[in-house]
């Protein structure tokens, strides 16, 4: 069989060099928020590895220019500016920065989130309720609103954000955190249909319990991990790593005929709503 794949290669050079550029991001913008750490800086990385301009962007100028620093040090394009998505100037700021650097937009990953608040959902008092979905939802459709007409300038695009695993088994004690996560699984839905006139795809990955500082308390815990290990297949945390290359994934040719689904990187705990 390996034989046969290697005969097809060698008589048909276009199937090799085809599967080469429907990887590569070669030339693509793309914006991550909250990418000067964890998944979000992993993404950068997997999308600037994959040839796209990255604009990297979070609350604290020290982060972005740590960031910039470390991206340009792999040899990725990479600028960065300071973007606290829950505020409307600073969502501006971001989608102009990457308009006056690289004069249009393909890639948007809304990667960020809050959670400042443990406890019993019921004791969830209206203000961190409202910080929780304004931040983790709500901001995450308007920049998605502020860069489409960019990408149907461009003919196209990519819109994905990150849940978790906990949208769909809300986590004991992040009760509204675990609600916003599930509203994106329904905004992915709500959006993929709207957006596909524009050839903009809109997707999802879930990820599972993965080593950032965000998750600290879940991973360093032997008795948490202990109960998540038993939900696993593959029965470690995983790394950011694992999920950057996912989201670049959804954003490459190579997953041209998916749009509307969310993908679950957990090691193997199930999922369903
Ligand atoms: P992380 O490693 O702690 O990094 C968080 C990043 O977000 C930092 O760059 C931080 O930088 C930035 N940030 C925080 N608040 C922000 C805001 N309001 N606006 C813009 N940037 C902000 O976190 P992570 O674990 O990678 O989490 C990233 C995403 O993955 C989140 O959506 C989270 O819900 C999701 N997720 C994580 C896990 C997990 O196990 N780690 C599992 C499922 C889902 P500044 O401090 O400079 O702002």
């Amino acid at each position: 069989m390996l034989r046969g794949v290697l005969r097809c290669l060698r008589t048909n050079p276009v199937a090799g060099q085809r599967s080469m550029s429907q990887s590569s991001l070669a030339g693509k913008v793309a914006i991550v928020t909250a990418s000067t750490d964890g998944i979000g800086l992993a993404t950068a990385q997997a999308l600037g590895k994959r040839g796209a301009h990255v604009v990297v962007s979070s609350r604290r100028q020290a982060n972005v220019d740590r960031a910039v620093a470390l991206l340009q040090s792999q040899s990725i394009q990479v600028t960065g500016t300071i973007c606290n998505v829950g505020k409307e100037e600073d969502r501006e700021k971001l989608v102009q920065t990457t308009l006056d650097q690289y004069g249009g937009i393909d890639i948007l990953v809304s990667n960020a989130a809050v959670n400042p608040f443990f406890g019993n959902i019921i004791e969830t008092t209206e203000e961190v309720w409202d910080k929780i979905m304004s931040v983790n939802v709500k901001a995450a459709f308007l920049l998605t609103k502020l860069v489409v007409p960019h990408m149907a300038k461009r003919g196209g695009g990519n819109v994905v954000f990150v849940s978790s695993v906990g949208g769909y088994q809300p986590f004991q004690g992040l009760g509204a955190y675990s609600v916003s996560k599930t509203a994106l699984l329904g905004l992915t839905r709500a959006l993929a249909p709207e957006l596909a006139q524009d050839n903009i795809r809109v997707n999802c990955v879930a990820p599972g319990v993965i080593r950032t500082r965000f998750s600290s308390a879940l991973w360093k815990n032997d008795d948490i991990m202990d109960g998540f290990k038993q939900l696993m297949s593959i029965k470690r945390v995983g790394e950011p790593e694992e999920i950057g290359g996912v989201v670049a994934f959804l954003c490459t040719d190579e997953a041209s005929y998916i749009t509307g689904e969310t993908i679950t990187a957990t090691g193997g705990i199930n999922c369903r709503l």
